[in-house]
């Protein structure tokens, strides 16, 4: 047991999927030629003036609902001020005082480590909209730094958490989750090497049993969730280090370097007053009603929860393969597409999903949505299985071929002769063989041994390369030792 606990926050920047920027009518689209899609709006450039897209809003409004957060009525955009270069205004338009998402909660599950399944509630203490910066690039220009302002004004819903989490791997679970409910809702494609999804996590250790905080040191540029789990871990042990040798942890950011696999020290804290933050006199307070609320509430997707509490409950899956299956709203669908195709083969899908399917993504480190089985093939090569086509074990052999491309089920069970063998003449031969060549064998199974069955199946099962119906190789077999 160690003598330290860790304490973690997170702060998640999340892309709103909108087409046009916060403040603005610009694009939003990634990738573009730089500062292409950049306006006077959101350069700040003197006498024009920002008006708020109310889709940022609604957005913001739906997440609020959904981790049963009380909504703003009344939220206010402050300037928060300072100087970069990537941010011509001097300012940057957030929220402080007045923020559109109040106190929510949400809950993980960790999926292994000494709590595994135990459920754990994470506190949210606000989400704020605010809108993005540019961009330096160090990398294009040898001696100089280019700016790209594309991605300035660009609507951010930063989701601030609780200092509740207690490890690197609850962190991640949070994350995800996190990840996978502004998915579920639409709200942000969640896309991380994009920056759509950015986590900031603050760290701190304290001595066990103690209720202060420890110092923390807010951890940047984190773009996978490997990533988050390594960076911490690594500032964890940092952190401890420098105290036990008698030093002290300085309230600062550090920029995570997965190359080196470190953090460095980027900058000290500021601290709130030195952004000398104050209402934008350009926007008005945002008032939301009750009724904006409800509506939005009555239109919200079925949320991950729902949805797996739906698939214990009507489905009958374990809270586990639920679990797992809702765990992105992409996985969620490809079953339930699955499903609707094979109605009565729920069992089958999710131990196929979860099984050889997840296993073969995860090897070729492909998400769902890029599978190259999608999930008519799949149900049409477990309907061969049930209509004693192939057998399970030759299945196996059809879906690495399909994963390979090469084809449907159908067209690679018929190119490659997998046709389960369930002519009981040519079984009947193929026993005719093997009891023929095992003369001993067949003494022993006579005299009362009954598990030589087992090795007479086995070899048949050989000769016919595994494609001999098992059910009526073990039932002709049976027959015809006891004649
Ligand atoms: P700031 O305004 O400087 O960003 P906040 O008070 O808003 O600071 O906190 C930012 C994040 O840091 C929150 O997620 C919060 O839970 C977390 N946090 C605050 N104090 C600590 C601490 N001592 N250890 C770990 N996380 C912390
Ligand atoms: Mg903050």
């Amino acid at each position: 047991m160690s003598r330290w606990e860790t304490v973690i926050g997170l702060e998640i920047h999340a892309q709103l999927a909108t087409s046009s920027k916060i403040f603005s009518g610009a694009s939003t689209a990634y990738g573009a030629e730089p500062n292409t899609q950049a306006c006077a709006v959101d350069l700040g450039l003197p006498g024009v003036l920002p008006v708020l897209n109310t889709e940022v809003v609604n957005m913001a409004i739906k997440f609020g609902v959904s981790i049963g957060a009380e909504i703003g009525k009344r939220s206010v955009f402050d300037r928060k001020n300072y100087f970069y270069p990537d941010s011509p205004k001097g300012y940057q338009i957030s929220q402080l005082e007045l923020p559109i998402v109040g106190v929510g909660s949400i809950n993980i599950t960790l999926q292994d480590g000494p709590n595994e399944g135990q459920p754990k509630t994470i506190g949210i203490t606000r989400a704020h909209l605010e809108e993005d910066a540019g961009k330096s690039l160090h990398e294009a220009f040898p001696s100089h730094t280019g700016i790209d302002l594309n991605r300035a004004g660009t609507p951010l819903l930063e989701i601030v958490s609780d200092p509740d989490m207690r490890s690197a791997k609850e962190a991640v679970a949070y994350a995800r989750k996190i990840h996978s409910l502004v998915r579920y809702l639409e709200i942000c494609d969640g896309n991380m090497q994009e920056g759509s999804f950015r986590c900031d996590a603050n760290v701190s250790v304290r001595p066990m049993g103690q209720t202060e905080l420890g110092t923390r040191a807010e951890l940047k540029n984190i773009n996978s969730f490997r990533f988050l789990e390594r960076a911490i871990n690594y500032e964890v042990e940092r952190q401890i280090e420098l105290i036990e040798d008698g030093g002290t942890v300085a309230q600062e950011t550090r920029l995570y370097d997965s190359d080196k696999h470190e953090t460095r020290s980027m900058r000290s804290k500021e601290e709130a007053n030195d952004y000398r933050y104050f209402p934008d006199p350009d926007l008005l307070p945002v008032i939301v009603t009750d009724e904006d609320i409800e509506i939005i509430r009555n239109n919200l997707p079925e949320l991950p929860e729902q949805k797996c509490q739906r698939f214990i409950s009507d489905l009958g899956l374990s809270d586990y393969n639920a679990e797992l299956l809702t765990s992105s709203r992409e996985l969620a669908d490809y079953f339930e597409t699955a499903l609707a195709l094979a109605p009565d083969q729920s069992k089958l899908l999710v131990n196929w999903i979860l099984g050889d399917l997840s296993g073969a993504l995860n090897r070729s480190d492909l998400d769902i949505q890029s599978s190259p089985i999608n999930a008519a093939m799949l149900v049409t090569l477990l309907q061969r299985i049930s209509d004693n086509t192939i057998s399970g074990k030759i299945a196996k052999e059809v879906f690495e071929a399909m994963w390979q491309g090469e084809g449907s089920a159908d067209s690679i069970i018929e190119s490659r002769g997998l046709k389960q063998i369930t002519d009981s003449s040519a079984i009947e031969g193929l026993i005719d063989e093997v009891i023929a060549a095992n003369p001993n064998q067949v003494a022993e199974f006579q005299a009362g041994k009954e598990k030589m069955l087992g090795f007479f199946v086995g070899q048949i099962m050989k000769q016919s390369k595994g494609k001999a119906n098992p059910g009526q190789v073990n039932q002709m077999l049976r027959d015809k030792l006891k004649a």
